[in-house]
């Protein structure tokens, strides 16, 4: 099997498998008990957080470990603006969001809260004068990624940030599951942030919420006293280690990952463009890691179908968007259906080889080659 799609889930490091095992071992309490085993516990979490807050350069206290970001950000959405309900009901937020955002807006709006998305530019960035038209007395969430999921773009965040603090009393929420070892993130612009560990070489099943400047969200699990007010239940001791080591790792591999997967990109690109029906969908403003493209003519889906019969994986939209509709993120950009039906994302990793990039390249060409007989 050959495998293009790291956007959805990247094969967790020797490294953090065994930092996972040793720890699921060694710390056998609860870290919410009060007894010895439990204290043991609540201090190797605790070891971890510093460990954490030193990397990203914010505090231990900042940190809320979820199971991922879907509910990191149904924290930060629904949590933040229901801890804020006296500041207005209005909230902004882009084309370009995991569903875990969009879906939390959706419900948000059955409440009665009024959502904007922020039109993008022809290269899938956040158009700054709309949002300053978009920003109201009454805002009081503005949620977008740094990069997303699909196109891959590098949002401005931080002409964001401060466009919003100069204009609005509004927070801003981060999604950086995308961007978080693959550019830097900088957790002074912005007011909370979410991430997840299975994106950088870690395990699915944790991840993190990041909130800064003293807000408090309502939290979206209720229960007990637990190591945080803001998430009830066990925290998993090994998997907080898994997320310790795994962050450790992809930020100090950061610079070097990037220069190998840049030049498998370019490598993927140049080879693609043979083929004449090819239209790449991200920009010069995408990571590397992320190829959104299409073959005019022939739908996402069924290049996908195609490759798969060859074992090879690549997707189309993110993992978690439905397969029937168009790609949103797509047709925000171009603003042709059918184009963001063509759609589909390759994605790299610098575990990814040069060989692979060549048998997906004739994969492709072969199925374009089968189409157009
Ligand atoms: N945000 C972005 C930008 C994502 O790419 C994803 C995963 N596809 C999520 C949120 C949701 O993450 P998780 O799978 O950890 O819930």
């Amino acid at each position: 099997m050959i495998y293009f799609d790291y956007t959805a889930n990247t094969p967790a490091s020797k490294d953090v498998i065994k930092a996972f095992i040793d720890a699921e071992q060694k710390y056998i309490g609860n870290a919410n008990s009060k007894h010895p085993a439990g204290k043991q516990a609540n201090e190797r979490i605790q070891e971890a957080s510093n460990k954490i807050a030193n990397l990203l350069n914010i505090k231990p206290n900042e940190i809320v470990y979820t199971s991922g970001a879907t509910e990191a950000n149904n924290l930060a959405i629904k949590g933040l603006v229901h801890a804020n309900k006296h500041k207005g009901k209005h909230i902004i937020s882009s084309f370009l969001e995991h569903s875990s955002i969009s879906a939390s807006l959706s419900s948000l709006q059955e409440e009665g809260y009024e959502i904007d998305l922020c039109p993008i530019d022809r290269n899938g960035k956040i158009d700054l004068e709309e949002l300053s038209y978009l920003l109201r007395k009454d805002t009081v969430l503005v949620a977008i990624s740094a990069v997303d999921s699909e196109l891959g773009i590098i949002q401005p965040v931080k002409e964001v940030y401060e466009l919003i603090k100069k204009q609005s009393d509004s927070y801003l929420h981060v999604d950086i599951t995308q961007a978080i070892g693959k550019i830097p993130v900088d957790f002074n612009c912005g007011d909370s942030f979410s991430l997840a560990g299975h994106k950088i070489y870690g395990l699915n099943g944790i991840g993190a919420y990041i909130k800064r400047n003293g807000i408090t969200p309502i939290p979206q699990i209720s229960g007990g006293n637990s190591t945080t007010i803001f998430r009830s239940g066990s925290p998993c001791t090994s998997l907080i280690v898994s997320l310790e080591v795994a962050l450790e790792n992809i930020l100090k591999n950061q610079k070097e990952n990037n220069l190998k997967v840049l030049h498998l990109n370019q490598k993927l690109r140049s080879e693609l463009m043979e083929i004449p029906e090819i239209q790449f969908n991200s920009s010069g403003y995408a990571i590397p890691y992320i190829l959104n493209l299409g073959i005019k003519g022939i739908y996402g889906n069924y290049i996908q179908e195609k490759l798969a019969q060859k074992d090879i994986c690549v997707s189309v939209k993110s993992a978690c968007s439905s397969d029937l509709l168009p790609s949103k993120p797509v047709y925000a950009i171009t603003k042709d259906k059918k184009r963001a039906r063509e759609s589909f994302r390759i994605s790299l990793s610098p575990l990814t080889t040069e060989n692979e990039i060549e048998i997906l390249v004739k994969a492709i060409k072969e199925i374009v080659e089968g189409e157009t007989l």
